[in-house]
């Protein structure tokens, strides 16, 4: 499509509603990638920029989808989407990401619904400390569960505490650090210049 015009305000109108649908069409093709990977049981992966996919990852590892350095370079000012088959918030990874290879925006799609941290401006810290804060946050939520995550070793290890009872207390310790992740992306994502939003399933 090709608009053409020689009044300066009606191209400038004429290029923003390109933008527009390019926008839209982005999201678009990014909806009907996470409706085709939110339940799958392994890591897949779409990059899409301007209304295109320019990688699609559809096999995955377990935990993991990996990019070779000429991919993450198309990465600049795009969408990437995955989707989370633990239906947990954002891995470190994912931050880096993001950070690093300058991503409009990237997307966790899981059964539920959509996490999504996009960029918004107004930053006021750096960029590349959000990753690190990110990350510093875990460790320290991780260095609080260790205690209980000990003394529990220790009792199954001395058969006082069965598998099953084991499992479901590191569960609950792996739920403690998905929630204070969760929390501390809402809380602080604007400070380095981006949005933390969750959206479920159905648009509510
Ligand atoms: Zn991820």
């Amino acid at each position: 499509m090709t608009i053409r015009t020689k009044d300066a305000s009606k191209q400038y109108l004429a290029d923003k509603a390109i933008g527009k649908t390019k926008e839209s069409e982005t999201r678009k093709e990014i909806l009907a990638v996470e409706n085709k990977i939110r339940n799958n049981k392994t890591e897949t992966a779409a990059v899409v920029k301007d209304g295109k996919k320019l990688i699609d990852k559809s096999e995955g590892k377990a935990n993991e989808v990996s990019f070779t350095n000429a991919e993450c370079q198309k990465m600049k000012g795009a969408v990437l989407t995955h989707n989370h088959p633990s239906g947990r918030t954002f891995s470190d990874a994912d931050l880096i990401t993001t950070v690093k290879w300058d991503l409009k925006e990237i997307r966790a799609a899981h059964s539920k619904g959509v996490y999504s941290i996009k960029q918004v401006g107004g930053a006021t810290k750096s960029a590349s400390l959000f990753p690190k804060d990110f990350e510093a946050n875990r460790k320290k939520e991780l260095e609080k569960n260790n205690a209980t995550f000990f003394k529990n070793q220790d009792k199954y290890n001395k058969g006082k505490l069965s598998y099953d009872d084991f499992n479901k207390i590191i569960d609950k310790l792996n739920g403690n650090i998905e929630k204070s992740q969760d929390q501390w992306l809402m809380k602080n994502s604007k400070k380095y210049g981006y949005e933390y939003t969750k959206e479920k399933l159905g648009g509510k």
